[in-house]
């Protein structure tokens, strides 16, 4: 007998596996103007270009029901699968949202649900235009796909960074992934207790950023009121470290980030401080930010310093010299999609 081969896919990682399974197909259509690789995918509809993006939340993998209230589950679906359309400067239209769902949901669970979703939609202006419904075996599937549109000339992609270009954030890091933590950290302790009373008093604003993001929607405004086009945009939704890394890939190019510049509130550190964790990591490796991380023209420094809750970070190197953090005592050491090696 033949025997088949096997590769455990831990061995490609996330992004492998998309690459290797989608390197054979061919954009064949003429409207198809970006496939695989961006926020979105980009298609010509005349005038202006459409922007479709997809995303896939699992429960026990992307969210724990035990501390996720479903109406911030049906809010936070909204954002993740808004956030890819403002990565790409663009303005979201329509959303579908699919579900399977267990026996253990009732109708009260999936109405909770759809009003935080409702909420999200109607603060970000998408309107929800379908979607499918499916039972499960395994706990709750949700599926959201957003469409959105952009001016042509407006597009950003995360290809267009170029050598000495400034690297932007927004707002702070690494909160969500702190929140995640005291989450993670009551329900450990509280398992198995009737009536159980999480401690959260003074966490606030880290739990907020875990079960109620706010994608950047105002930031996109602000940049377009002002006329400043990033060279390169994608939202930071799997951590600094990995998203910095797959706009370095697209844009054949480098990056020096001076770790004393990565903003994080002053929760975070607090938590971290408690949590005996290092608020960097949160910031480098914490997914979920759902902040935006950009390039500009050095000569848009001052504009970009105006607009306010944006910090540069960094600069734009050549791809050569790879993607580095530089410590507080000027060594630099080498960013990997797990952090700092
Ligand atoms: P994001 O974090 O911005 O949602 P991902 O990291 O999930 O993006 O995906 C990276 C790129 O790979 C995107 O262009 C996405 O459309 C594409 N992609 C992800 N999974 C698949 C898949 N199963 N088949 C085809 N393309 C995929
Ligand atoms: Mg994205």
């Amino acid at each position: 007998m033949s025997e088949q081969k096997r590769t455990e896919i831990s061995t490609l990682g996330e992004f492998g596996l998309i690459e290797q399974v989608t390197k054979d197909f061919k954009l064949t259509q003429p409207s198809s103007i970006k496939g695989v690789g961006d926020d979105c995918a980009v298609i010509d509809a005349a005038d202006q270009y459409l922007l479709l993006t997809s995303d896939l939340l699992l429960e026990g993998i992307n969210f724990d029901l035990t501390y996720f209230p479903m109406k911030h589950l049906g809010y936070k679906t909204v954002v993740v699968g808004c956030s890819d359309i403002f990565a790409m400067n663009g303005t979201a239209r329509q959303m579908t949202i699919s579900i399977g769902i267990s026996a253990k949901f009732s109708v009260e669970d999936i109405e909770e649900f759809y009003s935080g979703a409702n909420v999200a939609a109607t603060e970000l202006g998408v309107d929800l235009i379908g979607g499918d419904t499916s039972s499960s075996l395994t706990g709750l599937t949700i599926s959201i796909s957003v469409v959105g549109s952009v001016d042509k000339d407006k597009i950003v992609y995360r290809s267009g960074a170029q050598e000495n270009d400034l690297i932007c954030v927004t707002g702070d890091l690494g909160a969500a992934y702190m929140g995640l933590h005291l989450l993670e950290r009551e329900r450990i302790a509280l398992k198995g207790i009737d009536n159980p009373e999480p401690q959260f008093e003074g966490h606030e604003y880290i739990l907020e950023k875990q079960l109620r993001p706010f994608p950047r929607k105002d930031v996109i405004d602000a940049l377009a009121l002002d006329d400043i086009k990033p060279s390169a945009m994608i939202d930071l939704s799997d951590g600094l470290a990995s998203d910095l890394i797959n706009l370095c890939k697209s844009s054949a190019c480098g990056a020096r980030v001076y770790l004393e510049r990565i903003p994080i509130a002053k929760p975070t550190y607090d938590m971290a401080d408690e949590l005996n964790s290092d608020p960097v990591v949160a910031a480098l490796n914490g997914g979920d930010d759902y902040e935006l991380l950009f390039t500009v023209p050095l000569s848009m420094q001052e504009a970009v310093v105006k607009m306010g809750g944006i910090d540069i970070i960094g600069h734009i190197t050549a791809e050569s010299s790879g993607v580095e953090l530089v410590l507080p005592d000027g060594k630099n050491v080498p960013i990997t999609a797990m952090g700092v090696s």
